[in-house]
């Protein structure tokens, strides 16, 4: 048996949004910036599927400008704001348990002279809102917070993050990734400056995202060249895969509640099925205020690498924590930031599932991880 269970790394791409990005490569394949009927028409597409994406955030069309992915549009997010206003400050804050297509970034800037607060965050994953206010200060020009982590699923609280630096001159950018498909969106009612969004993550294509910037936020785009994006971020626009992220973001939006309740229940049907194999078994993070998608567990009794190749050999695609760090014996920097220098940091896996996936697939990962810890014992 061959069971996918790592979608918070990718997910495939829908049958629905293979037919629109098909159609648009062979049938409307005018670059959008020419100005002759073919060219027209590809701008139609575009600017159709920007509509569409930008009513579903509850933002402005104009708002919305397409990247190569979420790691663009994090790059952008936080360059732009912190080369824009360093005039006003050079303080910036984010969490330690960001993607690191934002802790890199954040890395960069210490190194070029801004002074960056790292928050941390509790055994559960949960940033603190009265740390937060306290390292907010005059010269702080960007507070970066992911919306829901990639590794354990905790999802912070946007709107109360906003609040705090709403009496701020800071900018408020979060990595809202993970919660496309799972959460309804909306940019105005969670009011964020800045939110980034990749297509990949609900069953778009890879290689297509974007940024959505509140009109009027001082940022300094970064990618120069023709005047596309409205002279915001400079390349032909991928029409096709756009398209095709419009198409992901409809499907997602459509199907949230009733892929929540499926999602809720396949973890429930996994958990059961640990429990009931008498495999010992932690949870990384908490139960409710989770991202629906995501379980990431602490096996006391094997190291992740062993696990992972055993797993991998019986068909079970699975990582430790981000697929960055996954291959390398490096531990979580997000289980890091949650326990410390601890044996879980090393012995934790993230399993990922989606609507797809189906009660037999989990109990059959519950009864290979039994066949290891079995093995362990033996040992
Ligand atoms: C996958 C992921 C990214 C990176 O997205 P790319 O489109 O692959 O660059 C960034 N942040 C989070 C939370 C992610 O899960």
């Amino acid at each position: 048996m061959k069971v996918y269970a790592d979608f918070a790394a990718t997910t495939n791409v829908a049958p629905d949004v293979v037919s629109v990005i098909t159609s648009v490569l062979s049938d409307h394949y005018g670059n959008a910036s020419s100005i002759h009927s073919i060219g027209r028409d590809g701008r139609s597409v575009l600017d159709q599927a920007r509509s569409k994406i930008a009513k579903h955030l509850n933002a402005t069309p104009r708002e919305i400008i397409f990247t190569s992915g979420a790691t663009e549009s994090n790059n952008l997010a936080i360059k732009g704001v912190a080369y824009q206003n360093q005039h006003k400050g050079m303080h910036l804050i984010t969490s330690s348990i960001e993607h690191h297509s934002v802790l890199h970034v954040f890395h960069q800037l210490e190194k070029e002279g801004f002074e960056v607060t790292y928050l941390s965050v509790d055994d559960k994953g949960f940033i603190s809102l009265d740390e937060l206010r306290n390292a907010l200060r005059e010269d702080t020009i960007l507070v970066s917070v992911m919306f829901g982590n990639n590794e354990v699923g905790s999802l912070q609280p946007i709107e109360e993050i906003a609040e705090v630096v709403s009496n701020h001159q800071a900018i408020f950018h979060t990595d809202g990734v993970q919660t496309i498909g799972h959460l309804p969106i909306d940019v105005k009612a969670l009011k964020v400056d800045l939110f980034t969004v990749t297509a990949h993550k609900f069953y778009g294509p890879k290689g297509v995202g974007l940024l959505y910037i509140k009109d009027k936020t001082p940022i300094q785009f970064q990618q120069l060249g023709g005047s596309q994006e409205t002279k915001r971020r400079a390349g032909t626009e991928n029409i096709a895969y756009i398209a095709g992220m419009s198409k992901a973001m409809e499907i997602a939006s459509d199907n949230i509640e009733q892929s929540n309740i499926q999602l809720t229940h396949l973890k429930q049907i996994f958990i059961n099925a640990l429990q009931n194999l008498d495999i010992p078994f932690e949870l990384n993070g908490d139960m409710n205020l989770t991202l629906p998608h995501i379980i990431n567990l602490y096996f006391p009794f094997s190291d992740v690498e062993k696990m992972l190749t055993i797993l991998d050999m019986n068909g079970v695609c699975v990582s430790s924590g981000s697929a960055c760090t996954a291959g390398s014996i490096e531990p979580s920097h997000v289980l890091t930031a949650m326990y410390g220098d601890h044996p879980r940091t090393k012995q934790s896996i993230r399993f990922s599932f989606s609507h797809q996936n189906t009660e037999e697939e989990v109990i059959y990962i519950a009864e290979q991880i039994k066949k290891i810890y079995e093995m362990n014992r033996k040992e």
